[in-house]
């Protein structure tokens, strides 16, 4: 059965519930359907949502179909982030200036578009480490997607300067470029890393350094952070990463990645519903799906 066909049986099998779902390829491994189902529940929202497997040549089709079945909302990953934009009809203006849209909003048919990556991260980052960013200094590790989502959410916080560094500098030195504000942003060279930690009140990695099977490898060296410092990683598998444990043991305060995660959902599931989110539901089956 083709993807539009298992899009079809299943609104099928649910007549009279609101359909929501998450596209990507590949998708096999995400947690959103159990983390989003989990939160419909415990809203009591009468709603179902599920993970579609969608190719780059299905997703036209796919969103053709979505909008004529009357699916109420989407989660949309890679590789679809970009594309998507062409098939909806409204885009708000912070996904727009990203230029990637993960969470689409069926508004009595029209397809609206946001971005909640970056906005989760700083939420997460406000509520599990550090309330406030205004005027803090700011090192980001990386500059792929998920940077450029997190970078664009901190300027509005106000921090006292952001710098970018990155393995390939050009891409950081892009990102530079690619943002206007009135926050100084700077790329740096690999070799002024130590440096502008021992100076930063947060120090970000959004590298897949450290992830899973890779566990023994750190982008930064806990003992560079300041007493006190956050250290932020965006990755959740592990929970805690090489980075965030070097970092606690010479004082730092320790920020994982699954907060991001869930807090993506939740402004997800807050544009679809207008309730909010049951942040503590949603982590709590999340994080015993990952411990089992
Ligand atoms: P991406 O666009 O592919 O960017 C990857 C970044 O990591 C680039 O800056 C790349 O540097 C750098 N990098 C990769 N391998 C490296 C290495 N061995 N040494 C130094 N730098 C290296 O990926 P992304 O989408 O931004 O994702 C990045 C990380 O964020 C992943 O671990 C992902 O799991 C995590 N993430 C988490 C969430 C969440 O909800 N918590 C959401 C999104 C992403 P170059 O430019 O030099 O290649």
């Amino acid at each position: 059965m083709d993807v539009i066909q298992q899009l079809t049986e299943w609104k099928k099998q649910h007549s009279g519930k609101e359909l929501y779902c998450v596209i990507g390829d590949p998708i096999k491994q995400s947690k959103s359907p159990l983390m989003l189902n989990e939160a419909f529940k415990a809203s009591s929202v009468d709603a179902i949502y599920a993970a579609f497997h969608v190719t780059p040549e299905q997703l036209s089709p796919f969103m053709e179909a979505a909008r004529e079945l009357g699916v109420a909302g989407m989660n949309v990953t890679i590789p679809h982030k970009l594309h998507v934009m062409d098939l909806i009809d409204e885009i708000h203006p912070d996904a727009r200036a990203l230029g990637a849209v993960n969470t689409v909003v069926n508004c009595k048919g029209k397809l609206i578009g946001y971005n909640t990556d970056g906005i989760g991260y700083v939420r997460s980052l406000k509520e599990e480490a550090i309330a406030n960013i205004k005027d803090k200094q700011v090192v980001v590790v990386g500059a792929g997607g998920a940077a450029r989502g997190i970078i664009y959410a901190l300027l509005k916080e106000k921090p006292s300067a952001v710098h970018i560094v990155n393995r390939t500098r050009e891409k950081a030195e892009e990102l530079v470029i690619s943002f206007e504000s009135s926050v100084p942003l700077y790329a740096a060279d690999q070799d002024q890393l130590q440096k502008l930690c021992e100076q930063a009140d947060i120090v970000i990695n959004t590298t897949s350094v450290g992830m899973f099977p890779h566990i023994d490898e750190t982008p930064v060296q806990g003992e560079w952070l300041k007493i006190g410092a956050v250290a932020s990683d965006l990755i959740y598998n592990p929970l805690k990463t090489r980075f965030l444990q070097d970092a606690e043991q010479y004082g730092g305060i320790a920020h994982g990645g699954l907060g991001m995660f869930i807090y993506q959902g939740a402004f997800a599931f807050e544009y679809w519903t207008g309730k909010q989110a049951p942040t503590k539901q949603m982590r709590e089956i999340v994080l015993n799906a990952l411990q089992s």
